[in-house]
């Protein structure tokens, strides 16, 4: 069983996010496994991840999905693929059907753990905004898999891969895709490995530095409750929950966020949760793998400082 898979690259390497995705292939594959990669992402990595070859292909410019379909459905017959892995992202999740549909595949997205094989081909979906699971059975012959960030470990394997140039035919763009500069040193919100998070009880907009400090010496990325981006504290990006950005970071730090049902929905796939509530019976502490009762304003700062001091 080959397995191909799509890597999406950031600052001309392969994303975090698309290193899971190699190990979800190198994990399950009876046969080889090939990457198929934009030129502009240095490839060498992917050896030690499991990857036995690469096609690397030239692009100008950002691919829109239906291109990105187009490159992974030729790749995959090209390498008679019967699994084709992408890492979920919003562009990987308009592409990964349009993949099934050209190659008349069985398709799931939201995959968060490995398939079992017992059953014939069965992977296990995050629904309902992480709060439940469903399985699926995959029985066409070719199967699309997207797989949640931080679902699977990146766990080395030691080789070296072939890389080869790959020319698909691909149609011209059909839409006009607008370039938006990142900010110089902004983590985005849904790559972040931490993120800290403030809510209403930071009082106002003002308060913000000390949250940025922690980020800042986390490496972190910023995010915040619903009615702070409605109050324009910060940046309508950086709302998290159910009607904002789902993140599932290994580290969610909350600071004066109460745990609304509608907020953890976009935060409790995260792997570890620390809350930091002046009221004991916030209900975020429920979700919490660890809580701090106190007052953000006296622990932000102490916090931060011991961080600086350690790390
Ligand atoms: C349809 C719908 C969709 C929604 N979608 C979202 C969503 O996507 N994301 C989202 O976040 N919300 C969403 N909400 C809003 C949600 O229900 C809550 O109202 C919101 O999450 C509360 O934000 P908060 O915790 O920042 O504020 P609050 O509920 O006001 O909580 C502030 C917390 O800060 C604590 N606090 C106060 N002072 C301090 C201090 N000095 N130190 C430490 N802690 C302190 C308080 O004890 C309190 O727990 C939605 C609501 C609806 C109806």
């Amino acid at each position: 069983m080959n397995v191909l898979i799509y890597i999406e690259s950031e600052n001309n390497a392969p994303k975090k996010s698309s290193l899971e995705a190699v190990a979800y292939g190198a994990a399950i594959a009876k046969g080889q496994v090939v990457a198929v990669a934009p030129s502009d992402a240095d490839t060498t990595e992917l050896g030690k991840y499991g990857v036995d070859k690469v096609l690397q292909f030239t692009v100008s410019g950002k691919l829109e999905a239906t291109q990105v379909a187009s490159i992974v459905a030729q790749a995959a017959q090209a390498q008679s693929a019967e699994v084709v892995i992408f890492a979920k992202s919003i562009l990987n999740d308009l592409a990964a059907p349009m993949v099934g549909v050209h190659l008349g595949a069985s398709v799931a997205s939201n995959v968060i753990e490995m398939p079992d094989f017992s059953k014939g081909f069965v992977v296990k979906r995050g629904v309902f905004s992480g709060k439940a699971y469903t399985e699926v059975a995959l029985n066409n012959a070719i199967k699309v898999l997207s797989i949640k960030k931080n679902a699977v470990a990146m766990t080395e394997k030691g080789k070296t891969a072939v890389i080869e140039s790959f020319s698909p035919s691909v149609a011209a763009s059909t839409i006009t895709i607008k370039e938006t500069t990142q900010k110089t040193g902004d983590i985005l919100l849904t790559d972040a490995d931490i993120v800290v998070s403030g809510g209403r009880g930071l009082k106002g907009p003002e308060h913000w530095g000390m949250i940025e400090e922690l980020a800042k010496t986390l490496n972190a990325a910023t995010g915040c409750s619903k009615p702070v981006s409605d109050m324009d504290w910060r940046p309508h990006h950086e709302h998290v929950g159910q009607t904002g950005i789902k993140v599932s970071p290994n580290l969610y730090i909350a600071v004066g966020i109460s745990g609304a049902i509608q907020h953890l929905a976009g935060v409790s796939s995260s792997k570890t949760i620390v809350v930091i509530n002046k009221d004991a019976d916030a209900p975020f502490f429920k979700a919490a793998d660890y809580g701090i009762v106190g007052d953000a304003f006296d622990i932000i700062p102490k916090f931060t400082e011991a961080l600086k001091n350690t790390l």
